[in-house]
């Protein structure tokens, strides 16, 4: 599929010479968008919203009926005659998301609906460091297979995936430049999975940033923050006045590979000190003896910081305070509202906050640091794959008639 333009935070519809068309397609989804603040809501509350006449708004509001954006139900008395109005929603048996993600130890789904609610949710155990991508790619297309048959039950159609990847993503959205802790350079991600999911649009994402998303939708932790999680990798995303920052080549919130301590470790990056020789799963692992355990990992750290193992509270002690230091950098330099702990740091904040708490009052000087600021997901290690099936939702309600053209270019083919 072609690259859509991207504002840094989803997508925007293609700018163009003001046109009626331009103009309907620019109403369509002003009209939507309030539908999707507002909830439950009448017509003539919608035109007073969005400052559309009530016969325009009508107008509107029966186009994304027909388009199957929309559901119209119950009836409500309104104004002093109490004249009868239909109440509108977002159609949940509608167009849906389909996120994916592919960790280094599983792969995951989950299908959302137009209200973001998370519909069905699929994770299977899969050992995908060093595997050869071709084999990685199929399994995910079997789990988005069975995702999909899950979504059409609840009458759900998903319009797009989103594949969620621990590495860096090429500037088209289509390609897995690096990813080190799956082995992987330049993995054409999507032309490989689009030829197994046909006639659905793929793209792919960073997950930090796909996390940081999910999170600026759910809207409880501000929209300038800082989002730092960890799967084997670290990762971080910064969300500044709500926009997300990538950077020049899309690579920003490399957090991993800030140096802590410039004389310390060793890391493959060829520099010393780096966060994640610290505070990467692998480090925390390998610092309390447990390099070798099998299965879910952060389960087992968590089991046995539970159990007040010693060797494991201390290797979580010292991940907290690498962490303080390097987010003490970033709070001085971009002044964020919250730092947000996702993805295994949310399982395992319990352990790493007191030692950031630590490090971050000391260290932060443009204000008192305020501990308060340090927030824990509610998503924990579900942030990227709902990230990444609200991207493609956000994308349908922020232009709805991209989703007419994609029918249209759809029954053109056939
Ligand atoms: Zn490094």
């Amino acid at each position: 599929m072609t690259a859509p333009a991207r504002n840094g935070n989803g997508y925007r519809p293609a700018e163009g010479p003001a046109s009626q068309q331009g103009m309907r397609r620019a109403n369509l989804a002003l009209v939507l968008g309030a539908v999707a603040r507002l909830g439950a809501t009448s017509r003539a509350q919608l035109a007073e919203a969005t400052g559309l006449t009530r016969a325009a708004a009508g107008s509107l509001v029966s186009e994304l009926i027909d388009a199957g954006l929309v559901q119209e139900h119950g009836v409500t008395l309104e104004g002093r005659v109490g004249r009868p109005s239909t109440v509108v929603s977002l159609n949940n048996r509608g167009p849906a998301g389909l996120g994916l993600e592919i960790g280094v130890e599983h792969l995951g789904a989950c299908v959302i609906d137009l209200s973001a609610e998370v519909r069905t949710r699929i994770r299977v155990p899969a050992a995908n460091r060093e595997r050869d991508p071709r084999a990685v790619i199929e399994q995910l297309a079997r789990v988005a297979n069975s995702a999909l048959a899950q979504a059409h039950e609840l009458g759900l159609d998903p319009v797009g995936a989103v594949v969620a990847v621990p590495g860096l993503v090429g500037a088209a959205s289509d390609t897995v430049l690096h990813a080190p802790n799956l082995g992987w350079h330049d993995v054409d991600l999507t032309g490989q999975l689009s030829s197994l999911l046909p006639g659905l649009p793929v793209e792919v994402e960073n997950e930090a940033n796909l996390g940081a998303l999910a999170e600026l939708r759910r809207g409880e932790v501000g929209r300038d923050f800082v989002h730092v999680s960890a799967e084997a990798g670290i990762g971080a995303a910064l969300v500044v006045d709500g926009l997300l920052l990538r950077g020049r080549r899309g690579f920003a919130g490399e957090l991993g590979h800030m140096p802590v301590y410039p004389d310390g470790l060793p890391c493959p990056c060829g520099s010393h000190g780096c966060l994640e020789q610290y505070a990467g799963e692998e480090a925390v692992l390998r610092n309390c003896g447990f390099q070798d355990a099998a299965g879910d990992r952060v389960a087992v750290l968590v089991d046995q910081a539970h159990a007040a193992h010693p060797a494991v509270r201390r290797a979580l002690e010292q991940a907290g305070r690498a962490l303080g230091i390097a987010l003490a950098g970033v709070v001085n330099l971009v002044d964020p509202e919250t730092v947000v702990l996702g993805g295994a740091y949310a399982d395992l904040a319990g352990w790493l906050t007191p030692g950031m708490q630590t490090e971050l009052g000391a260290r932060v000087r443009i204000r008192p640091w305020e501990p308060a600021g340090l927030v824990v997901s509610g998503l924990r290690r579900e942030g990227p794959v709902i990230g990444a099936a609200t991207s493609v939702v956000q994308r349908v309600i922020t232009d709805p008639a991209y989703l007419q053209e994609r029918r249209e270019r759809r029954e053109q083919r056939v």
